[in-house]
Formats: C-alpha cells, structure tokens, sequence
C-alpha cells in the first residue's frame, strides 16, 4: 500500500510519531475486555489526539487509514473497530509466515469468485431465482412462514416457504423488513431498526485507461483528495486476463478507485460529491487524481488515456428516489437517464461507537430466521466481505444447531500474537480492578516481551535471508 501523501512538504513531527506509536503499543498490549467495553465507546479520532495534532497528522496517520477502511469516518468510528483491524494490518505486514497483507483477486469479480460460485451452488441442487426483492416476511404460530417477494420490473408477488429463512441484505433493507409481527416475536430485533442509520455513502469509479498504468503493487491511498479517494490498478492482478475482445479492444488498464467522503467539498469544483451529477463525479474524481498521480517530472495521467469511465450504478439520481422506495431495479429507462443530484442506494456499514450492543447475532428468538450480514455480531467487527462471509458461517451454524447437526464450520478470532500474551494478560488483570490502561508494564514482562519480539525478527531475518533466493520468482506473483 502506498500512500501519495509522502509527497507532501511538510513531515509528521517528532512528537505526533510518538504519540501514535504509543496508542499502537496501546492497542497490542490492551486485553479484549478493554476493546469491547472500554474502546468501544471511544471515537478513533479521539483516541488519536486528533483535534491537538497537525492536518498531516490527521491526513496521514488518523484519516488515512480509516479511508480504506471504513469510509473516511474517522470522528465516528470506533477504536474497538478501526484499532483491531489496523493492528491485524500490522500483523500480517510483519508476520514473515505471509507475504501478502493486501489481498486482492486475480480477476473481475464475476469471473473469478460470483459465477464460479454460482456454478457449484448449482450443480449442488441450489435453485438461485436472479431478479427477485424480498418486500417482507410473514409470520405464523412464532415463526417465519414465508418470504414475500416481487420480480424486479414487474408488478407480481409471490410467497416463497421454506425450512429456514437466511435474511442476508444489508442493514438498511433488513430494517425495512422487520415488521411488527416479527417485533411481536423477537423484540430485541428493534436493535436492527435503531441501527440502520449507521450508514455512509461510499462507492467507486472505475477509469478504463489506453495506456499501461500500474501505479504500485497494491492499493494506494490519496491523502490529499478531499473525497478520500483510494484505488488499485487491475490489470497487473488478472493473470494473463486478456482485455483486447473487450469494450473497444483499445483498453491496458483500469484503475479502480473507491470514494469514501461523499460530504466534502471538491478539490477543484468545490462541490460535495452528493450535490453532483453523474458526470460533475467522474471529472472531479479524474482532476483529484491527476493531482496526486502527475508532478512536475512525470504525467502518470493524460486525459488522452482515458477511453471510457464507469460510476458503479448504485449511485442514482436523487430525484427519482420517492417512487422507487431504495430498489433501482424498479425505475423506469427514462428515470435511469435523469441526471440530477445522486443518491447512494447501497451505503456502507460503519462500525460508530457504542453500536456492538446493538448489533445482532445470526440467530434470532425466531427458530427459523437467521441473519448474515455485515452488521451482525462476529470476529472480524468490520464492514467487510470478510465480515460478512463470518456472519454467514455463523447463521450456517446456526441451521445446524437447529437441525441437531454439529458439523460446524470454523469461526476463528482475530490474531493476537503470543508474543503480546503476557502483557495483554497483565492489562487484563488492571482491566477487572478498574484501573486505565498503563505503559508501565513490570520489567520481567517488558523484558519477555522485548526478548521474544527480538527472537521472532531474528529467525524472520534468518529466514528471509537464506530462502529470500528461491522465493523471488513466488513473491513476484498474487
Ligand atoms: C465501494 C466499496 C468498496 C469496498 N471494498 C471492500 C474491500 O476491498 N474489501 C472488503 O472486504 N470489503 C469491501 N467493501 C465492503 C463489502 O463490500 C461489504 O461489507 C460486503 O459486501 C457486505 O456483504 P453483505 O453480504 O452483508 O451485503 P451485500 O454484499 O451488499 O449483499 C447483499 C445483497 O442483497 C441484495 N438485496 C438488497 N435488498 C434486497 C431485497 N429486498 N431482496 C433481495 N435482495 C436484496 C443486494 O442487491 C445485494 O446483492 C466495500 C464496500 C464498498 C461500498
């Protein structure tokens, strides 16, 4: 991951490196209880001294890093959320056993993972009705019986049963699906409405360049731009993909960028990216680039290179919202067309402080309802496929447990090193008698700590050094 930030003037003092590398060790000496009851309830921002530091403080090491995490809400999310995903970052970038800590697929996404899905789900004997919105859910004798659905452009309604009802949409229309039959049921499902607002704008763009433009091994994230752009150039991960039989055969690379702050003023047009049209988006996000990528010695970016601009299509016009409650499948031709401000209809979770208790479990009160979602209860706290896919591992289970089975699929926790062990364990004991967390850690455990920290970069180095030959040609591939 590389950050364009570095191309700024002016450097992080002394003091704003010192300070954030103490809430780092913070972090990876603080025990779970802390996350949960203590972080939890504390924004990252504040943690982070933000308000006391300098914009590049809050830019680089603040903002940054919740850019490409949770949607620039770097004020609002929690430290529970943004300090265990950062500190798993950090693991696996130091952890010699992996070489990649930023993952990405070897394809476009329908190729590589949704239809080879699809096509086991299949041929397994999964009937999968494409075109279908699930409008809500009756009830009968405390349980789900059936799933009322409409066919996307058309008027018609059915009712789909089953043994088990998965509900697997994401908080906003999970909320639009609690009714008060199913409140009547399971009261604490009330949790899922109050959370539905915990939703932002994010969404991307995709630039289809002429030229070969590979930027870096990863994603980069652009600390300057007042939408909080970040981006990955394809291509170099599709493994032999070959772009010439597609659009107009003249396209070498894409750059995919994700815009995460939706409130700020542009760069250049000075306008909130929510108050543009279509096409007021793709230029500025384009000029925010260009600002970041061309200096004075070298254009990564030439207008020329530029043959075609995709904005993902959950960003609609505003102005057609009412009729079509949040479906766009159900607009008309005419009301795709009419461009006017936008609206985001597949907004992203994010994890606000003080929001765990709210979230729910993949199970419910109800027997044969079960929830799998990124809002949900789970490990990994992140709106996230990962996050995601741990809820659904946990509703599967769920269904199991349900059916006597016990064939359970693994649900795993965050890494915690071992090396930390002792100290987390010492804070823990701090933690039950009510005490703050303490940098003064009793010198035999510093010692441990310190000595097994010096070990594990030693074999590391030892390791990397005697097999780093061999690995070349490995490392060069994803
Ligand atoms: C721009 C952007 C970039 C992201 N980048 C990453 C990333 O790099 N890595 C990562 O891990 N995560 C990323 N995420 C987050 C990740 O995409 C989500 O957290 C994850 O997809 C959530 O999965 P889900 O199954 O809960 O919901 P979704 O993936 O949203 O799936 C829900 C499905 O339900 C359908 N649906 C909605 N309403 C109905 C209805 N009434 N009836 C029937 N179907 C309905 C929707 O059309 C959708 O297909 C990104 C998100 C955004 C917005």
């Amino acid at each position: 991951m590389i950050d364009t930030f570095h191309q700024a003037k002016n450097e992080l003092t002394h003091e704003e490196k010192d300070f954030f590398a103490h809430r780092v060790w913070q972090l990876m000496s603080s025990c779970p209880e802390r996350f949960l009851n203590e972080y939890e309830s504390i924004g990252w921002w504040e943690f982070c001294n933000a308000d006391n530091f300098s914009d590049n403080y809050r830019r680089l090491l603040v903002e940054g890093l919740t850019r490409s995490l949770v949607a620039a809400k770097a004020r609002k999310a929690s430290t529970k959320t943004v300090g265990s995903i950062f500190l798993q970052l950090i693991y696996g970038m130091l952890n010699y056993n992996t070489k990649d800590t930023d993952r990405v697929l070897n394809g476009p996404t329908n190729d590589a993972w949704l239809n080879p899905w699809l096509e086991y789900l299949t041929k397994i004997g999964v009937r999968y009705q494409k075109g279908m919105l699930a409008q809500g859910l009756e009830t009968s004798g405390g349980k789900i019986s059936g799933a009322v659905v409409q066919a996307v452009g058309t008027e018609a309604v059915t009712t789909v049963t089953g043994d088990y009802y998965i509900m697997a949409v994401p908080l906003e229309r999970a909320a639009y699906l609690i009714s008060k039959n199913i409140l009547k049921i399971d009261p604490s499902l009330q949790n899922i409405i109050e959370l539905s607002p915990n939703v932002e704008w994010m969404n991307g763009i995709q630039f289809y360049l002429n030229e070969e433009v590979n930027l870096n091994y990863g994603h980069t994230i652009y600390s300057n731009s007042n939408w909080a752009l970040t981006s990955i150039s394809q291509i170099q991960f599709w493994d032999g993909y070959d772009l010439s039989r597609r659009y107009n055969g003249k396209v070498k690379s894409i750059l995919s960028v994700d815009i995460s702050s939706w409130y700020a003023e542009g760069n250049f047009n000075n306008k909130k990216a929510m108050d543009c049209t279509i096409d007021e988006i793709k230029e500025e996000v384009w000029k925010q680039l260009q600002m970041e990528l061309n200096t004075d010695k070298k254009e990564t970016l030439t207008d020329k290179m530029r043959e075609f601009v995709h904005l993902d299509n959950d960003i609609m016009p505003n102005a057609v919202e009412p009729k079509m409650g949040l479906f766009k499948e159900l607009l008309t031709d005419s009301e795709h067309k009419y461009l006017q401000k936008v609206k985001d209809l597949e907004p992203l979770l994010v994890n606000q402080t003080n929001t765990w208790t709210l979230r729910p479990n993949a199970f419910t009160k109800i027997p044969n309802l079960f929830l799998a979602s990124d809002y949900v209860k789970n490990n990994t706290d992140l709106a996230t496929m990962e996050g995601a896919n741990e809820a659904a591992r946990r509703a599967v289970n769920s269904i199991l447990n349900a059916e006597g089975k016990s064939d359970y699929c693994t649900i795993w926790p965050l890494y915690n090193p071992a090396m930390f062990g002792m100290v987390r364990y010492y804070d823990r004991k701090r933690y039950l008698k009510g005490l703050d967390w303490s940098p003064d850690f009793p010198k035999i455990i510093k010692f441990i700590t310190f000595a097994w920290g010096l070990l594990y970069m030693l074999k590391g180095f030892i390791r990397n050094f005697l097999f780093s030959k061999k690995d070349v040609s490995k490392s060069n591939q994803v």
